[in-house]
C-alpha cells in the first residue's frame, strides 16, 4: 500500500474514472500520481457493479460528451483489451419495439447514431432472428454491431497494474479523503497531504468534495438502485448478446434489458430505483444521516417532474420477479416465469440532479477550477467512455497548467 503525504496530482477514488485519468496523466509526463481509495480494493461501487456492456454510443446526441466519448471510448476499450489480453465479446446488441408506438423511436434512435458517427441499421424480423433467435420485435429493430461484453474487475486490475509498473503512481487503499485543509492540502483518513493538482474521481461522493472546493454548488448526487434478475443456466441460449427496449429518452436509463456477459450469465435489468443511500445495496444497508435528505429530494421530484414521478412508481414495480417476467416476455420469446431468478448483484447510479433546474442531469459534467477538477455525473456510459474521457481530461489539465 502507498503512504505519502505529498505528491503531484491527487486523485479521489480508484474506479475505472480515477484509474483511467491517472494512466493518461501519465502519459502526459505526469511523474507522481497519488490515488486515495477508501475502499480495501478495487471495484466495490459502480466500477465493480455495473452490467459490464460497452456500449456503442447510439443513444446520444451529438452535442453531448456522451456521445463523443463513448463511440470513441469504445475503440479505445476493445484496443486496450486485445492488447492486454482480457476478455471482450464482440456479441452485438438489437433493440427491438414492443408494439408499434415504439417503431418511431428506433428511427429516432437511428437518426441520433447517424448523426454522431455511431453504427448501427434498422433490420427487419428475419435479419434480427439471424442475430438474436428469440427476440421479439414488431417489424422492425435497431442493429448496433459495435456494442460488446467485458469483464469490469479484469479491465481495472489491469488498469492498476499499468500504474504500479510506471513506479510513477500509487495507489492507498482504505484512505479517505476527509475534507479539504487549504486549496493545496486535503486531510484524509491517513493524515494530511499536499497536492499541486487535484482529480474529484469519487463517483457517489464526487458531488461532496467538489463542494469543498466551492464549486458545484447547484448539484447534488440521487442514487438509484440497479438490481438484476437472471436466467437460469439451461435458459441462457435464449439471448445471445444484447437484446433492448426502445427507452424513454426523457430520462438517462436504458430500461430493462437482456445482457449476456462476459462471464456467460444472462442478466436482466438493471432496474432504477431511487435508493435511500449512496451505498443502500440492500435494503437497510446504507442508511445514514443523509437518508431523510434523500427521501425529501425524490419525494420532491415525484411531486414536480411528471417523468420521475411515472419512471419511479414503474421501477418499484420491478422488485416483483412477476413484473419482470411480465416486462420482459414481451421482448424475449419462449420465456417462462420460472425461468427468471434473483440474481444476487446491485449497483448504484450516481445520478445528478440539478437543484436550480429540479432535473435529473443528462450528460457528464466535467468542472476544472485550475488547481482541481471533478467528474459528475459519471453515470453510464461513464466506463465505456473512460478512456477517451481520461484523455480529454489529462490534456485539458496538462493546458491549463501550461
Ligand atoms: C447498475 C449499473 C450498471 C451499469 N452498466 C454499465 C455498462 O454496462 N456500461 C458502462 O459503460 N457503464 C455502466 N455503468 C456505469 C459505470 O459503471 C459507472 O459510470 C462507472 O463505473 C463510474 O466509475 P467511477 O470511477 O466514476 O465511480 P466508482 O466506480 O464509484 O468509483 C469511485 C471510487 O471512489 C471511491 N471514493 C468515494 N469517496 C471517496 C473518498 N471520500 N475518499 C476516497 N475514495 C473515495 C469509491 O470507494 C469508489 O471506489 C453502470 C452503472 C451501474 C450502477
Amino acid at each position: 500500500m502507498t503512504r505519502q503525504d505529498a505528491c503531484e496530482v491527487l486523485i479521489v477514488g480508484a474506479g475505472i474514472t480515477g484509474l483511467a485519468i491517472a494512466r493518461e496523466l501519465l502519459q502526459h509526463g505526469a511523474q507522481d500520481i497519488l490515488i486515495i481509495e477508501k475502499e480495501a480494493g478495487l471495484g466495490f461501487h459502480a466500477s465493480g457493479r455495473n452490467s459490464g456492456v460497452l456500449h456503442a454510443g447510439i443513444y446520444y446526441t451529438p452535442d453531448t460528451l456522451k456521445a463523443k466519448f463513448c463511440i470513441e471510448g469504445n475503440r479505445l476499450m476493445k484496443a486496450y483489451c486485445r492488447e492486454k489480453g482480457l476478455t471482450i465479446g464482440q456479441t452485438g446488441k438489437v433493440i427491438v419495439a414492443r408494439d408499434e408506438s415504439e417503431v418511431p423511436g428506433l428511427y429516432e434512435l437511428k437518426q441520433r447514431a447517424d448523426a454522431s458517427g455511431a453504427t448501427s441499421s434498422i433490420i427487419d424480423v428475419n435479419e434480427l432472428s439471424n442475430i438474436e433467435p428469440y427476440a421479439l420485435t414488431f417489424e422492425k429493430a435497431l442493429y448496433s454491431p459495435e456494442t460488446a461484453v467485458f469483464k469490469p474487475l479484469e479491465i481495472l486490475n489491469a488498469l492498476a497494474h499499468d500504474l504500479a509498473s510506471s513506479r510513477k503512481a500509487g495507489i492507498s487503499y482504505t484512505t479517505q479523503f476527509l475534507r479539504l485543509v487549504n486549496s493545496t492540502t486535503a486531510l484524509t483518513s491517513a493524515g494530511p497531504v499536499r497536492f499541486q493538482r487535484l482529480v474529484n474521481a469519487a463517483g457517489a461522493y464526487a458531488d461532496r468534495i467538489a463542494h469543498q472546493f466551492g464549486v458545484a454548488q447547484q448539484y447534488t448526487i440521487l442514487p438509484f438502485k440497479g438490481t438484476y434478475q437472471k436466467l437460469i443456466r439451461d435458459k441462457r441460449f435464449l439471448v445471445r448478446g444484447n437484446i433492448y427496449p426502445v427507452p424513454d429518452l426523457r430520462n438517462p436509463f436504458l430500461g430493462v434489458h437482456f445482457t449476456h456477459t462476459a462471464d456467460d450469465e444472462v442478466f436482466i435489468g438493471p432496474t432504477a430505483i431511487p435508493a435511500f443511500g449512496r451505498e443502500n445495496y440492500r435494503l437497510f444497508d446504507g442508511w445514514d444521516a443523509e437518508t431523510p435528505r434523500i427521501l425529501w429530494r425524490e419525494g420532491l421530484m415525484f411531486l414536480h417532474d411528471p417523468v420521475f414521478r411515472y419512471s419511479a412508481a414503474e421501477e418499484i414495480k420491478k422488485y416483483s420477479t412477476g413484473f419482470v417476467f411480465r416486462k420482459s416476455s414481451r421482448l424475449l420469446r419462449g420465456l417462462e416465469r420460472r425461468d427468471i431468478q434473483r440474481a444476487d448483484k446491485t449497483g448504484i447510479r450516481a445520478q445528478l440532479v440539478n437543484r436550480t433546474t429540479g432535473r435529473l442531469e443528462m450528460d457528464f459534467v466535467v468542472i476544472n477550477d485550475g488547481g482541481s477538477l471533478h467528474v459528475l455525473n459519471a453515470v453510464s456510459p461513464a466506463f465505456t467512455s473512460s478512456l477517451a474521457f481520461a484523455r480529454s481530461v489529462a490534456a485539458r489539465m496538462v493546458s491549463s497548467a501550461s
